[in-house]
């Protein structure tokens, strides 16, 4: 065995969803930040081209390769931390669901998060992964410092005192300026969270939607595209003392209600195609209210075990309502088979360059579609509606963008490609959804 874990491959890797895979020539663990500056050193030198893989939970080809393939689960867990400030250095590969735990016993958490628990923060920072919360930013705004290990083995320390502007590069890097080996974030003193879901009419929430957005700490709503109502989640900071649900109670709504009814609707609208307005209906009236009031990482996070691809953009928030409505005008005028429900949430802008929310306060709308159905019509028409309001899809969910028209939608695309040229210069750091989403 080499030095850094390498082995040759011949296996396929797949990503969570399902319907991404590759064969990497070679697959390399390494222990330490040595080893991984080793292993890609190695690499370059040998002329292959180099992936980090979080946890597979991009939608996109964003973590593939055919080259090297590093997976940095072994770089994990809190290295440092100064509760006083906040501060805390972090192993790239931790799990967010292990970092929150290690977080909780420092007596922090992390200010917002998304839906799942499952990516690496590493993973999670380089696609702009984001909550909701009309004040909040996305994860990667809580980046301090970055160690970012490069093709030539060398590692960069960069913070915002000493290369602002690469940082800001690095932030959003979707994979494509080095592995990065720690991170640094700041976080805020561990929080209750209360959770409140009421499914409401629809047009009486889309009418409503901003001052909703502005009155809830983190505000979301699902929507079927055959349904009048939405499902509106309210989740908001309480003084209270958490009361966890025990946990029966907790697989009984989370997995049995929720992903089995989910899976098994999802199953009969494959299945049954025609049947899926009428499951769509049925699906939002069986929504029903419920209260949660508990640590803030645990009302976050939810258990998907239901498999689904996804495409989701960020647009002006203000236009939030109007697209989610013609996406749903869409589906029904063209009656396409789908039953996942459509989810809008909220940001505030942020500056890193490649932030699907760069300087702008965000609505984003993700569209699902059951895993082995057709999705492309309904990704492509969406696409459109989202082009006109000069939408910025995520990176880490299906897109047909590429450079020439990702470029004019990001005033910092030129600050992005120029810390490209300085820390990847070799372009080793590259795969074939890199090549079309930043160019060679
Ligand atoms: C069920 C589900 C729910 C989701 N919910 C949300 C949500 O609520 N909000 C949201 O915004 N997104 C969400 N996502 C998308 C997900 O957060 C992103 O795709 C995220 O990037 C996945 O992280 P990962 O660790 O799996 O990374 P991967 O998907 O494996 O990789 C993503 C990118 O990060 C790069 N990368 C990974 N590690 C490193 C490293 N150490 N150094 C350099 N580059 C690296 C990869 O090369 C690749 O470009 C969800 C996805 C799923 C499947």
């Amino acid at each position: 065995m080499a030095a850094g874990n390498v082995e040759g491959s011949g296996r396929e890797w797949v990503n969570w969803a399902g319907d991404q895979s590759c064969t990497p020539l070679e697959v390399a663990r390494p222990a330490s930040r040595d080893e991984l500056a080793e292993v890609i050193g190695a690499a370059a030198t040998a002329g292959r081209k180099v992936s980090v893989a979080g946890s597979g939970h991009s939608f996109t080809e964003a973590a593939m390769t055919e080259g090297t393939m590093v997976r940095v689960e072994s770089l994990k867990g809190v290295l440092d931390a100064d509760p006083g400030s906040g501060l805390v250095r972090v192993g790239a590969g931790t799990v967010l669901a292990d970092l929150n735990e290690e977080l909780a016993a420092l007596g922090l958490a992390m200010e917002n998060l998304g839906d799942i628990d499952r990516q690496t923060l590493a993973g999670a920072i380089s696609t702009g992964t984001h909550g909701t919360g009309a004040r909040l930013r996305n994860i990667s705004a809580q980046v301090e410092g970055l160690e970012l290990v490069l093709a030539d083995a060398s590692v960069r320390h960069l913070t915002a005192a000493t290369h602002p502007e690469l940082l800001r590069a690095a932030r959003v890097g979707v994979g494509a300026l080095g592995a990065i080996a720690a991170v640094t974030m700041r976080c805020v003193p561990a929080f209750t969270l209360s959770r409140v879901d009421t499914p409401r009419p629809r047009d009486e929430v889309f009418d409503s939607f901003q001052k909703l957005a502005d009155a809830n700490d983190h505000f979301e709503l699902f929507t079927f595209p055959y349904a009048d109502n939405v499902l509106v989640l309210e989740r908001n900071r309480s003084q209270e003392p958490p009361r966890p649900r025990r946990r029966a109670a907790a697989y009984l709504n989370d997995v049995v209600l929720e992903n089995w009814a989910l899976g098994a609707l999802s199953a009969t609208g494959k299945a049954f195609p025609g049947w899926i307005p009428s499951l769509s209906r049925l699906a939002g009236r069986l929504a029903s209210g419920s209260r949660t009031l508990d640590r803030s990482d645990r009302v976050f996070a939810n258990d998907r075990r239901v498999r689904f691809t996804e495409m989701e953009y960020g647009i002006p928030r203000e236009h939030g309502p109007v697209a989610a409505r013609r996406v749903i005008e869409w589906v029904r005028e063209n009656e396409y088979p789908v039953f996942f429900p459509i989810e809008m949430r909220v940001a505030a802008g942020d500056d890193a360059s490649l932030s699907p929310s760069h300087d702008r306060d965000t609505a984003y709308i993700a569209v699902h579609q059951y895993r082995g159905m057709e999705w492309r019509p309904y990704f492509e028409a969406v696409e459109e509606i989202m082009d006109s309001y000069a939408g910025r899809p995520h990176w880490g969910k299906r897109h047909f963008q590429t450079a020439a028209t990702l470029a004019p939608r990001y005033p910092a695309w030129a600050e992005f490609q120029r810390a490209r040229d300085e820390l990847d210069p070799g372009r080793v750091f590259t795969n074939d959804y890199v090549e079309r989403v930043l160019g060679p």
